[in-house]
């Protein structure tokens, strides 16, 4: 099976300063929230916009004496997120504390993985366009705690805090600087996003918090890059800066942009780009500093206590890989090959797991590309309009196949195909019964289109004679046939009927 298909890598975005051209250099640290029922170290619940501090269990709550208990759950779905990414399981890994203060974090300290992450190095390509994509590669893959929330815009006098986000296990998904652009970064996480969807992992929803990144950024003159990728060597590379918690797309280009831009400014201007933490305003679509190097915490990390260092098996491992189901790469690859679909037909379809479901079960046993038009014009087309996801379509995958049946047997064309989907939509039904009940059976009958032909031609004969010089306005005679017979004419019939009166 083709893992995914041959690509050839996109150009950096160059950005024209006032006195030289440059590059962009971008890393991601991306923190995704883990699907999973119950906490990283407590049986605690996950649900979203539960009470506040209704979800906490006595550990969550930091009480003394308690003590974490690892989620095998939890564990399991970062091996298969590390998996979905062909990235290194590491059969032991092990817990430190990241110490610091803040009122969302009773522990004191977050319990996370420096120096021995559960999953090592791996790679996403990222699609940028038919046979365009980027290599980029992952250096590593972390499970921790995430913190509570802060709440300060209740009272005017009080801040309240709500633990219920407290212990929530997250991934932290480490990229290696290889991003080249804006639009490539906002592509990694979104293929990011696609696969942990598709295994199941994270469900990805940005607004609610559950996928955010933090963004690197640095500049770099054109050539400095590749000496870098030689060697190995970050000296190459600019001074980075990093735009903390971004959870849109669309901001994630802009800040990129800006950040990009604010520091092609420093440099030409003689200064220096000082390494710094930085957040993104987008109503002033503009990022400032939130804190320099020099004031950086130290989180004084040390091996957690209470945990042992997490052992796992190469069997247990095995019997996760062997669970994965098909990931986009190779699904759309699949598709592009057995159905002759364009990569970018095959990009609609795969987007999402359940989308690619349904237009297999359209397909199958039916003409592929039929189908797929279909399903990417009239289903998606409609479902996005009216908001709709795949599984609240009013139009079974059943359904449409019936259409797409009627049309393989010349029972209706394709114009009334549509009109037939319509009724599906708003009705429901069964297609053939709809076709049958409401005489929407297309006349194959030549006698009854050659009587519509003659009738056409008879009532105009300047066009006759306008198209015995001119083939080409054949057309019109097919349109106003079709239109008399209520589209219900077999389109191949009349063509052919025109052709043959008019003595083309
Ligand atoms: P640290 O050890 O300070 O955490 P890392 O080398 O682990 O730094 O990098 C953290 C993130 O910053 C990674 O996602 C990495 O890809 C990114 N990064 C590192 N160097 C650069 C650079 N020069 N420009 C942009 N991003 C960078
Ligand atoms: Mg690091």
């Amino acid at each position: 099976m083709l893992d995914h298909l041959a690509f050839t890598p996109p150009k950096p975005k160059v950005i024209h300063g006032a006195k030289s051209d440059w590059e962009l250099v971008i890393g991601l640290e991306v923190h995704a929230q883990v699907a999973s029922n119950a906490k990283l170290f407590s049986g605690a619940s996950t649900t979203f916009g539960a009470e506040p501090n209704s979800n906490v269990s006595f550990v969550d709550a930091a009480m003394p004496g308690m003590l974490p208990v690892i989620n095998e759950y939890c564990v399991a779905q970062a091996v298969r997120t590390g998996l979905g990414l062909r990235a290194k399981i590491n059969l032991v890994s092990a817990f430190d504390r990241k110490n610091y203060f803040y009122p969302d974090l009773p522990q004191g300290y977050q319990i996370s993985q420096l120096y021995h992450p559960i999953v090592g190095e791996g790679e996403v390509i990222v699609d940028m366009g038919p046979g365009i994509a980027r290599r980029v590669r992952i250096e590593r893959i972390h499970l921790e705690q995430d913190a509570g929330k802060s709440i300060h815009d209740m009272d005017p006098a009080l801040s309240f805090v709500d633990l219920n986000r407290t212990g929530v296990a997250l991934m932290e998904i480490v990229s290696r600087p290889d991003i080249r652009g804006p639009e490539e970064a906002a592509a990694y996480v979104g293929k990011l996003r696609q696969i942990m969807r598709y295994l199941g992992t994270c469900d990805g929803n940005m607004q609610m918090g559950n996928l955010r990144a933090d963004v690197n950024v640095s500049i770099c003159q054109p050539g400095a890059f590749e000496k870098f990728q030689e060697t190995g060597d970050h000296s190459h590379l600019g001074t980075r800066c990093e735009i903390k918690n971004m959870n849109s797309m669309r901001f994630i280009q802009q800040a990129i942009e800006y950040e990009a831009r604010r520091q092609i400014a420093i440099v030409e201007d003689g200064g220096k780009v000082v390494q710094e933490t930085r957040l993104y305003d987008p109503d002033k679509g503009e990022t400032r500093s939130m804190r320099s190097k020099e004031e950086a915490h130290d989180y004084r990390y040390f091996p957690d206590p209470d945990l042992l260092p997490l052992e796992i098996e190469q069997a247990w491992v095995d019997e996760i890989a062997s669970s994965l189901p098909e990931l986009p790469d190779a699904k759309k690859a699949r598709f592009v090959q057995s159905y002759g679909m364009t990569e970018y037909d095959a990009d609609v379809l795969t987007a999402e797991a359940e989308n690619a479901a349904f237009f297999e079960e359209v397909a199958k046993g039916r003409d592929g590309k039929q189908a797929a038009n279909w399903v990417i014009n009239e289903l998606f087309g409609r479902l996005n309009k009216e908001g709709h996801t795949i599984d609240e379509s009013p139009v079974s995958a059943a359904q449409l196949g019936g259409v797409l049946d009627l049309i393989a047997k010349g029972d209706i064309s394709g114009k009334i195909a549509k009109d037939v989907f319509e009724i599906l939509w708003t009705e429901g039904g069964d297609p053939a019964e709809i076709v049958e009940k409401r005489g929407l059976r297309q006349v194959t009958d030549t006698a009854a289109i050659e009587a519509a032909v003659d009738a056409v031609i008879a009532a105009n004969p300047e066009q006759v004679e306008k198209a015995k010089q001119n083939p080409k306005l054949a057309g019109w005679f097919v349109g106003q046939v079709l239109k008399a017979t209520g589209g219900k004419a077999n389109p191949a019939a009349v063509n052919a009927l025109v052709a043959q009166k008019l003595g083309l």
